[in-house]
């Protein structure tokens, strides 16, 4: 059960009030438990947010306009304003003793007006380079991290200019783009044309179609001291450009793979001097070689299973980085399986939402359910995901397989 109620003794500030002093440092470092953390945003990812700093003694505020936001729902203040509202902003920054988000397409602006009110984890100038898939690539170049090949579409000029060597290729908006949205697949100069038309000739980056063998990903958490941390090598299975499966044990990649996934994550957050949680997505090619996919300046779907399988989830690294505590190593514990549960499971028997048979998934060994406290179950809406923890890579899997089954996830 979430308790609403702040403790008698800890009382967080209320709105309007300044902040509560929390000892004579500076701004910028430690945040003991009793101060106040807050967040841009308030889907699951806030929720998740939420939930981790409030077990560790922080109080929590989420800024989002839905009433019935997930991280609003569970925190101690909900702020319901636009995310560009400024009078919201301002409240935000009133009550919070550090601010960071959990959605890339928060305006980059309202985290550089926060900024100017409070401490702010991650950088505006480094969220708005996850925003920017063409501002992205030129850092993954900066890196020396080897990305697909691409070109960037902002005139009628630069889509004349294509090189048939992109081709195939995928042509995605700059912003604004995930879960596959705003992307299509083009063989021909004609269907690029058609595309870019299609996408409102926005500014876009067409990306060479790659043989991808499997996708990957990692998570690094880096401290405002540039100290690194990671967890381990994540391999995801997407389905209709969703992460469907995420399978986390040793040898799920071949370890040279992993170890320069790893490097290639912390390089890629050091030269954004990074501060937070920051997940890196990877294809691996079917020649074995690793291209960086994209970033996301905050906790990702792909690192749920942390939660139940490491002795410190991606949560409360989250917490620990915006606090200024310290970044510790994170030991995975259990091998790990995770299913994201999507809206449709709720449909398997016809159009009328059923609840799913959590009761038979839950009577597996190891299984762990997370849902989102979202009311309405919607075709492709996030609504949960389930961990599977197991002493071995075969038991996990096995049991995620027969969880799959009662749920009417395909098999994997
Ligand atoms: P999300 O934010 O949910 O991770 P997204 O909408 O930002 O997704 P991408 O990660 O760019 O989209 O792409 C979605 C999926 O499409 C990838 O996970 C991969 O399966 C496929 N894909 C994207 N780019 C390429 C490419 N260049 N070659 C082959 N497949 C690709
Ligand atoms: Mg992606």
């Amino acid at each position: 059960m979430t308790d609403h109620t702040p403790s008698l003794h800890l009382v967080p500030p209320t709105e309007g009030a300044p902040a509560p002093a929390t000892g004579s440092a500076p701004a910028q470092s430690v945040l003991l438990p009793g101060a106040t953390l807050g967040v841009l945003g308030g889907g699951q990812l806030g929720r998740m947010f939420a939930h981790a700093a409030q077990a560790m003694g922080y109080f929590t505020v989420v800024l989002d306009p839905d009433p019935v936001s997930p991280a609003g729902l569970v925190s101690h203040h909900h702020i319901q304003t636009g995310y560009e509202d400024p009078d919201g902003l301002a409240r935000l920054a009133a009550l919070s003793d550090a601010v960071t988000t959990e959605f890339e397409n928060v305006p980059a602006a309202s985290l550089a007006a926060l900024a100017g009110q409070c401490p702010v984890a991650p950088a505006a100038r480094a969220v708005a380079v996850a925003q920017d898939r063409a501002q992205e690539k030129a850092h993954f170049v900066r890196c020396g991290v080897p990305c697909a090949p691409y070109a960037v579409i902002e005139t009628a000029a630069q889509l004349a200019a294509i090189s048939g060597d992109l081709l195939p290729g995928i042509l995605k908006t700059a912003r604004m783009g995930y879960d596959g949205k705003g992307q299509v697949r083009v063989a021909t100069p004609a269907e690029l044309a058609a595309a870019w038309d299609s996408v409102g000739q926005v500014p876009c980056v067409l990306e060479k179609m790659l043989p991808l063998a499997l996708e990957c990903s990692v998570i690094v958490a880096r401290g405002a001291d540039g100290s690194v941390v990671n967890l381990p090598v994540q391999r995801n299975l997407h389905r209709n450009g969703i992460l469907a499966v995420t399978e986390v044990y040793e040898q799920n990649l071949p370890p040279a793979l992993a170890q320069q996934a790893v490097a290639a994550a912390k390089s890629i957050a050091t030269g954004l001097h990074y501060v937070g949680v920051l997940c890196v997505e990877f294809f691996v090619l079917q020649d074995g070689s690793l291209v960086v996919n994209e970033i996301a300046p905050r906790p990702h779907n792909s690192g749920h299973y942390s939660q139940n399988a490491c002795d410190v989830s991606q949560f409360e690294l989250q917490v620990r980085a915006l606090a200024g505590l310290p970044l510790v190593q994170p030991r995975q514990h259990s091998a790990a399986v995770m299913l994201n549960l999507l809206g449709d499971l709720w449909f398997a028997h016809g159009d009328v939402a059923h609840t799913p048979p959590w009761d038979q998934v839950l009577a597996l060994p190891g299984t762990h359910l997370h849902l989102y406290g979202k009311t309405q179950a919607k075709h492709g809406r996030k609504m949960g995901h389930l961990n599977i923890t197991a002493a071995t890579a075969e038991a996990a899997r096995a049991t995620a397989l027969q969880a799959a089954a009662l749920l009417g996830i395909a098999p994997f």
